[in-house]
């Protein structure tokens, strides 16, 4: 395993971190308990010393599975993160669910924290109101309950750089991956102020997880489109740390290799991969733009959500990716409760609010029968 400089904290963090968003699940979509004690385990004998996990992760049972793991020693050798989302501006309340996160994790102290998701406007208008949740957590931190606070981030990029500039974090967890590189300068300025950078979705949140013809194409040496999208972040001298949310042994192995490795992609292999991915790019914002103008929808069906998943397949040649998670909407993980392509009965409410002037029902047919069928991966 690589480690690198946790920011200005003084410490050193392994180069990848296990992310508890995507534990092994039984048939139920329960976690599996001794699975995902075994995987777990397994990571941080691989040298892996970050753990991050949120309170609704695996339908609020992550917590609860990661504190059963990082018992018998293991809760020494890691840096242990979770996540507190503002609900409201009461001080006490944020306190509270800090401490249920405590007790379910069965810890005395974190060591990083995070204001989970927040935007600039968020933390002007709540977060750091007086006597808010920013006061309750330099509280908490006092009393010990935590020993370093971090935000995350969905905002658009200059959030990134508004946060940084506040001087009340030491680090943050952002996204950055080959399909979305638009945090890139502002991991670059929060790492020259000396913020810790993690990086969440390094594979896309598993869209970036199959074979593709399109990246198999741009001669850069990787076994997998997974390993070259970890490659990828990894390259970038700004990253700490890459957190995976890794369901098994084998995606596990894959990535710590992956994360050994001692070199990193040339300086010409970066720039070809740059140069095809802002081409790639240019040609998907033909396409949807994810921008949920349209929403919602009478039927409910995921509209940004199937656009995106069949712009993956025709511009990246994510098929396999793509159709796996297609196969997902109306059943599990965040899309369970809306509908796939399917239940579209071509209304057209959608079509005079999308500004890219989309056929929606006409593409949706297209993705569905892109996408429908064989999606059992
Ligand atoms: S055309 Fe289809 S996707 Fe668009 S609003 Fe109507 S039912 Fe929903
Ligand atoms: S409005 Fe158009 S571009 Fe935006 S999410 Fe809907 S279909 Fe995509």
């Amino acid at each position: 395993m690589q480690y690198r400089d946790f920011g200005n904290l003084g410490y050193k963090v392994s180069a990848l971190g296990y992310g508890a968003m995507r534990l092994p699940e039984d048939d139920s979509g329960d976690v599996d308990r001794d699975a995902a004690v075994a995987v777990i385990r397994e990571a941080i004998d691989s040298g892996i010393n970050y753990v991050d996990t949120a309170p609704t992760y695996n339908r609020d049972q992550s917590e609860g599975v990661v504190g059963e793991a990082l018992a018998d020693g293991y809760r020494e050798r890691v840096w242990l993160s979770t996540k507190n989302q503002r609900v409201n501006d009461d001080p006490d309340d944020w306190r509270r669910r800090l401490e249920a996160s405590l007790r379910k994790l069965r810890v005395d102290y974190l060591d990083v924290y995070h204001m989970w998701g927040i935007s600039w406007q968020q933390f002007e208008e709540h977060l750091a109101i007086k006597d808010g949740p920013l006061t309750a957590a330099r509280r908490a931190q006092k009393d010990g309950l935590f020993r370093h606070l971090f935000f995350s981030l969905h905002a658009p990029p200059e959030d990134l750089f508004k946060i940084t500039d506040t001087g009340e974090f030491v680090g943050c967890t952002v996204q950055y991956n080959l399909i979305d590189r638009r945090n890139e300068a502002g991991i670059a300025y929060a790492a020259a102020k000396g913020l810790a950078v993690v990086i969440m979705g390094p594979v896309g949140g598993g869209r970036l997880a199959g074979p593709s013809s399109v990246i198999g194409d741009l001669d850069v040496p990787a076994a997998s489109t997974a390993e070259l999208a970890l490659r990828f972040v990894l390259a970038n001298p700004n990253v700490s740390c890459a957190i995976s949310g890794m369901s098994n042994l084998a995606q596990l192995r894959e990535n710590v290799a992956t994360a050994s490795r001692t070199e990193r992609l040339s300086a010409a292999e970066l720039a070809r991969i740059n140069k095809n991915f802002d081409e790639y790019e240019k040609l998907a914002e033909l396409y949807c733009t994810s921008c949920d103008y349209c929403a919602p929808c009478p039927e409910n069906v995921a509209i940004s959500r199937v656009l995106t998943l069949y712009g993956l397949a025709r511009v990246y040649g994510l098929e396999e990716a793509a159709k796996k998670l297609y196969y997902d909407i109306g059943r599990t993980g965040f899309y369970a409760n809306m509908n796939d392509a399917a239940a579209c009965n071509a209304c057209g409410d959608c079509v005079e609010k999308c500004p890219q002037r989309l056929d929606v029902p006409a593409e949706l047919g297209e993705a569905h029968a892109a996408l429908g069928d064989g999606r059992k991966g």
